[in-house]
């Protein structure tokens, strides 16, 4: 595992989809989220996700499509459920990362002027955030999305991503038990109340606000 402070070395070599590099150090997100968890999320499991995605799509018409093209042309699709996993799981993390930042950050004026009108201010999307991410059942994922020109919040399970329903995600929080279970063990709660309070990176939602404007 790479030390806290350094940038993991990338694995860019072995197809057409690539792990990202992540946007902080792993350590950066503590103490609400170890270096330890964040080598692991990003270096086994993140990788793991890209890694078996290019093995799934050698010589299929999958391996010259983009990742976010790969995930909408297998989405509900039985035979192809393995890349769709793989695939969505590659992007949902990729996504996740952006989403989260140590950086303190707020809204934008149109991102706060829609929470204002869709939530009522932003401790009630804090408050029914906590709630659905910690209450979602078993793995997955909690999203603030923009659907039909409001923001919603929504949980899915396993890999399951709201961009396949026609949904601009804005932020995400994984509630996988490897995002948290060597921090919290079974306390999700602590995890991603941490995560709500501290960590979530508004300046990316705003930005992917207000390409839906
Ligand atoms: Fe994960």
């Amino acid at each position: 595992m790479t030390k806290p402070g350094l940038k993991p070395k990338l694995d860019i070599e072995s197809g057409p989809f690539i792990l990202p590099p992540l946007p902080y150090d792993e350590g950066a997100l503590a103490p609400i989220i170890s270096a330890r968890t964040v080598g692991l999320h990003y270096g086994k499991h993140h990788k793991g996700y890209v890694d078996k995605l290019n093995d799934l799509v050698k010589e299929t018409p999958f391996a010259t499509m983009s990742l976010e093209e790969v995930v909408e042309n297998t989405a509900g699709q039985a035979k192809h459920s393995k890349i769709f996993n793989n695939a969505a799981q590659a992007w949902n993390h990729a996504f996740y990362w952006n989403s989260l930042s140590p950086d303190a950050s707020m809204p934008g004026a149109a991102l706060g002027k829609a929470i204002d009108r869709d939530f009522g201010g932003m401790d009630t999307l804090k408050k029914h955030l906590v709630a659905l991410a910690t209450d979602h059942f078993a793995s997955g994922w909690a999203w603030l999305i923009v659907q039909d020109k409001k923001l919603a919040l929504i949980d899915t399970p396993d890999a399951h991503t709201p961009m396949t329903e026609g949904a601009t995600c804005l932020l995400t929080i994984d509630v996988w038990e490897h995002a948290y279970y060597l921090d919290r063990q079974n306390v999700r709660k602590d995890y991603v109340a941490g995560v709500v309070d501290r960590l979530l990176n508004w300046t990316a939602a705003s930005a992917n606000f207000d390409k839906t404007l």
